[in-house]
């Protein structure tokens, strides 16, 4: 019974009014770092990351702030500041506790890797908080209970999670990637933020590593913060200032001369004086406190020496640079700040018309090993974009033609058959055929479409009926849908089909590839064809954010009013039908396949599925 004894102690000491000792002082003289869990194990030193001091100590009894919100690059330690808040609860101001992580699955990490050894390499918790496994203690993965209080770890998966219980405390770790709705109740971080609402003496913290501009929790709650930033002294002329990406200066191809320019004296300062200048650093509120939130940003930037260096900075930033996705992730967890995605949309028609090459319109430059077409269908006209595509998705817009006319009159589509039928010559003397098309059949011609594209079908062309998905987040094609029925109700064989087709994602990729410079695998070639009308509609829409009732940010694309869209609709139904090909193909020779075929070789092996093979004969693998 001693061990009973202890817990009893235990609990009454909890019970003493909480001592006014802050989290950092708590920390310095109890943390103790494992070596499993940290590159540098033994007692935590807070002058190690001076930067840590005051947010911890925001969250400290003492402390009138109520929400501390960091704004926090990787490698920075902003976990660890947590994890001496977890312990600081424990052992010094008990009460109910909610930790919550972006998955269920993640926070069953934290408690394993990191919670089991806080506790356990900690005395003066491992005093507080029972053994995992033994039973009846009261700690298990996702509970920890302790004298006065008690720790539930949740995911933000997870509604039954975040409803659990009243606390007084709330840590929302890594918060921006929390999913947007959980199980239909709405906002997590609201939900979770809900449970605290009965505690006068509240703390939450908010951390994380933000994400994109507008959509993104962390940078919605700094900027609604007082917006601290870490003022530093130089050391040539004393002046303080937060340390700015751009001031980072570096000979050309050698990270390793990476020094910081003081932008106010222009002295190049070396790497070895970050320690002293960490220490003499001190926060600044650059908005108006409002009584209640202390919102703090720090880049990779301060990581102390032996962590992340200015070097490895730069090596990571010039890997990045040329990759949109990369240099998301260099901007969002080196330099804490958000991507803009506009910069993967905002693409003016000028810049695309500057760069267009002198081929002819309806002729095909050399790489080119195979065409697909997209087709807009208005009520009083079709847009018709061709497209040659070469590995790696390097394309090349072979011709855009519009059709004039009524819709429901068949001499439009007898101009469309020509068209989609057309032998178009490449450079070489080859000729090559449109291998697969994709017409829009959202509009007010759905019958017409089906009728053009169930007649196609019987002529073993692939050129099919699509609708776009009125959803985010789909698949570039989706499943074959068969539309026509039979008089016993059944689907018919050679009856039309409509495929869905993930417009968002699509125009995704294509806004995202119209900002390449240079030529090569996803780039966008224009000949003749590009002209200022073209190039007007391909840009027409813009990626804007827009707030839900809810209050979460949620981005879509529109259109600048009064402006045609042909362009880029027909560019994403043509690379819709690219990814229809590719699932008669294998994925990892389509592009060795296509080029033989192209060049007349005698192809090896053509995967076509059966089940999807149109009968009669595919014809458009024949006839190519
Ligand atoms: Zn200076």
């Amino acid at each position: 019974m001693v061990e009973a004894t202890a817990y009893r102690e235990a609990f009454l000491a909890g019970l003493r009014p909480e001592p006014q000792i802050t989290v950092s002082q708590w920390a310095d003289e109890h943390r103790m770092l494992s070596s499993k869990a940290s590159a540098e194990p033994g007692p935590w030193r807070t002058s190690r990351t001076p930067y840590l001091r005051e947010p911890m100590d925001c969250l400290s009894s003492s402390s009138r702030v109520q929400r501390v919100v960091l704004m926090f690059a990787a490698q920075t330690g902003k976990t660890e500041a947590g994890s001496n808040w977890l312990g600081y609860i424990i052992h010094n101001a008990p009460g109910p506790m909610l930790a919550v992580q972006p998955t269920l699955e993640m926070a069953k990490r934290l408690s394993k890797q990191r919670l089991e050894s806080l506790i356990s390499e900690t005395p003066v918790l491992r005093d507080r908080v029972a053994p995992a496994r033994s039973r009846d203690s009261g700690n298990t993965m996702f509970s920890k209970e302790f004298p006065g209080g008690m720790m539930v770890l949740t995911g933000a998966n997870s509604a039954t999670g975040l409803r659990s219980m009243p606390c007084r405390y709330l840590f929302a770790d890594e918060c921006s990637s929390y999913p947007q709705d959980v199980d239909g109740e709405g906002d997590p971080l609201t939900l979770a933020e809900r449970r605290t609402t009965t505690f006068a003496r509240r703390k939450v913290l908010l951390t994380s590593t933000p994400t994109v501009r507008d959509q993104c929790r962390i940078e919605a709650e700094y900027l609604r913060s007082d917006q601290r930033r870490f003022f530093l002294p130089c050391p040539a002329c004393q002046a303080m200032q937060w340390l700015r990406w751009p001031q980072l200066k570096w000979e050309v191809d050698q990270p390793e001369t990476a020094q910081y320019e003081c932008e106010h004296c222009g002295e190049r300062i070396s790497e070895l004086h970050k320690g002293k200048m960490l220490a003499a650093g001190e926060w600044r509120a650059t908005a108006p406190f409002d009584g209640r939130t202390a919102g703090f940003h720090l880049s990779g930037l301060y990581s102390p020496l032996g962590w992340l260096s200015w070097g490895q900075m730069v090596e990571d930033f010039l890997r990045a640079k040329g990759d949109a996705p990369l240099l998301k992730t260099f901007i969002n967890t080196r330099l804490a700040e958000t991507w803009d995605e506009d910069t993967g949309t905002k693409v003016d028609a000028d810049a695309l018309l500057d760069r267009v090459e002198p081929y002819e319109r309806g002729q095909v430059p050399e790489p080119v090993v195979l065409i697909t077409a997209g087709v807009d269908v208005q009520d009083n006209r079709l847009a018709v974009s061709l497209w040659g595509w070469a590995a790696g998705e390097e394309c090349w817009l072979i011709d855009h033609t519009e059709i004039w006319g009524d819709p429901t009159r068949t001499e439009l589509w007898q101009q469309l058959q020509v068209i989609l039928a057309g032998e178009y010559p490449r450079t070489d003397g080859k000729v090559l055929q449109v291998m697969a098309a994709a017409i829009d059949s959202g509009g007010h011609n759905t019958s017409e479409v089906y009728s053009f594209t169930r007649d196609a079908k019987r002529q073993g062309r692939l050129w099919v009926a699509v609708k776009g998905a009125s959803t985010k987040g789909k698949p570039p094609i989706g499943r074959e849908s068969k539309v026509d029925l039979n008089l016993k109700g059944a689907t018919m064989k050679l009856g039309a089909s409509v495929y869905l087709v993930g417009t968002d994602t699509l125009k995704d990729t294509i806004y995202g590839r119209l900002k390449h410079n240079e030529p090569g695998p996803g780039y966008q070639h224009f000949g003749k064809a590009g002209t200022v009308e073209y190039f007007q509609q391909l840009t027409a829409e813009r990626k804007v954010t827009r707030f839900t009732r809810a209050g979460m940010p949620n981005s879509e694309y529109v259109k600048k009013a009064n402006a045609r869209n042909e362009a880029i609709d027909t560019a994403v139904y043509a690379m819709a039908a690219l990814h229809l090909l590719y699932r008669r193909f294998d994925r990892r020779t389509i592009w060795t396949q296509l080029a033989a075929k192209a060049n007349g070789e005698k192809p090896k092996r053509l995967s076509v599925p059966s089940r999807d093979r149109p009968a009669p004969a595919p014809s458009f693998l024949s006839n190519w």
